[in-house]
């Protein structure tokens, strides 16, 4: 039996994915062998990681003049990457530190150059997204960076910052094709993919190609995005199944309404949680309203020993990894797109139950 799995990565996936990956686990069409035993560089391969390229493109609407990658290291490979291709001309970046992943983020690229932190809420424990006025912008600056969905806090950026001729950089990785999004307004955009992409293992990034080829010499050429790009993502062997379950993904969204699609049915499922929330006597939401994530809803009852006694009844009622990050405490209930709307109304349901009883 498969239970509602509420976790924040790794975390739900179609169930339609996972038996399609099943039927063709140990034969792959007429390859006579698993994806996992093919060379990068077969042919079967390349379709599959041209076919995933091409559809995402085509969801997601890239421009022509943005790289796809599929890489490794996670999201956090990425907190260095950025500095270490960016910083080319003033040394500068711009940072607002809107939770855990973003302050690690600018952490990381301190390393490398100055950083300005623009905004942050940490004072809040990122309980929301901090305001930020364009008078703070550093001009000069070689990148201005984001996390645009704050996976532990539950916040979600609902309008990025105008930056002008200073490249956008964000981290989508608890967000990436959950509602539509303007590739263009950033110079990069990356995702580990096991969120809402498929396994972990494979990283996302996508980059306008204006910005490759700055990484300085002492840059080690696997964190080189030029040469990730000239290469196609094979500069060495790729997370090739990893990137096959991204395919399967992919496809899953076409057959959903593409982005469309997906948005609306993620805009009624997080309404159906925050609904109850707003109305409910014991639980309640921690993160600002404005600033609300459609992926991750983080909520208490006021009082942490209640909240075990909840996160446990939960568990036995099939309703698992719904505890929240160990820095806020609480609960979270991650509702990516694979999980379906009635997963967050027999959550409910529960919760419901739970309220009359205690
Ligand atoms: C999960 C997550 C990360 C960390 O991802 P890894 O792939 O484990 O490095 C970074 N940023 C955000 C927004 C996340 O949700």
């Amino acid at each position: 039996m498969r239970v509602y799995n509420f976790s924040a990565g790794p975390a739900v996936l179609p169930l339609e994915v996972l038996e399609k990956a099943q039927k063709e686990l140990v034969g792959y069409e007429n390859s006579g062998m698993s994806v996992m035993e093919m060379s990068h560089r077969s042919k079967d391969y390349e379709a599959i990681i041209g076919d995933a390229e091409a559809k995402l493109r085509k969801i997601m609407g890239i421009p022509d003049n943005y790289s796809v990658l599929f890489l490794q290291g996670g999201a956090s490979l990425q907190f260095a990457m950025v500095p270490l291709n960016l910083f080319r001309n003033s040394n500068k970046a711009d940072y607002i530190e809107s939770g855990m992943f973003a302050s690690k983020a600018l952490k990381e690229a301190k390393k490398f150059g100055e950083v300005n932190i623009v905004a942050s809420s940490k004072s809040d424990n990122y309980s929301h997204i901090p305001s930020f006025d364009k008078a703070q912008f550093t001009p000069d600056a070689d990148y201005f960076y984001i996390c645009a969905n704050n996976t532990i806090y539950g916040t979600k950026f609902t309008t990025f910052p105008d930056t002008g001729d200073v490249p956008l950089v964000a981290d989508v990785s608890s967000c990436i094709l959950s509602e539509k999004l303007d590739v263009s307004q950033f110079g990069i955009l990356f995702a580990g993919a096991q969120k809402n992409l498929g396994p972990a293992g494979v990283t996302l990034v996508i980059i306008r190609n204006d910005l490759l080829g700055y990484a300085k010499e002492n840059v080690p050429t696997m964190l080189d995005y030029k040469v990730l790009a000239e290469n196609e993502s094979m500069y060495n062997t790729p997370p090739t199944y990893g990137i096959y379950m991204l395919k399967l993904v992919f496809e899953w969204i076409e057959s959903k309404g593409g982005i469309e699609g997906l948005e609306k049915m993620n805009r009624e499922k997080a309404a159906v949680l925050y609904d109850f929330l707003d109305n409910s006597k014991l639980f309640k939401g921690t993160a600002a309203k404005e600033d609300r994530s459609l992926m991750n809803v983080t909520f208490v009852t006021g009082d942490s020993e209640l909240d075990t006694k909840f996160v446990k009844a939960a568990t036995a009622a099939g309703f698992v990894n719904l505890k929240g990050h160990r820095s806020v405490g609480g609960m979270r209930a991650s509702i990516y797109n694979a999980m379906p709307k009635e997963g967050i109304e027999a959550l409910v349901e529960f919760m419901k139950k739970f309220e009359a009883e205690n």
